[in-house]
């Protein structure tokens, strides 16, 4: 693991709540499987969170995350949001 996602931030101090966890005052819910293989995941207590967002299902209602490490999202000129997977395109880069 590379010395960058080591100093990534953990829960710490963080409890176990109704609901999801409760860190720094905020309610944190669960990723939701859109956020699956999203770098800004952690585990707290068997449960992945969003380091950057309380609730990533509100994240994902308008279209994809903004933060999220393994999609990105691009307006079509009809305005419609696409998501592209990363993991894909890379594969493809490498001629897999
Ligand atoms: S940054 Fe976005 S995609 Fe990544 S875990 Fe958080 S809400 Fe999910």
């Amino acid at each position: 693991m590379s010395a960058a996602a080591n100093t990534m931030t953990t829960f710490e101090g963080a409890k176990a709540a109704e609901g999801g966890m409760l860190y720094k005052g905020m309610l944190c819910q669960p990723i939701i499987d859109k956020c699956e293989g999203c770098e800004r995941t952690r585990e707290f207590e068997g449960v992945n969170y969003c380091t950057s967002y309380p609730q990533p299902a509100a994240k994902w209602e308008l279209g994809a995350c903004n933060f999220a490490t393994h999609v990105r999202a691009e307006v079509e000129a009809a305005g419609k949001v696409k998501i592209n997977p990363l993991k894909a395109s890379k594969r493809a880069a490498r001629g897999r």
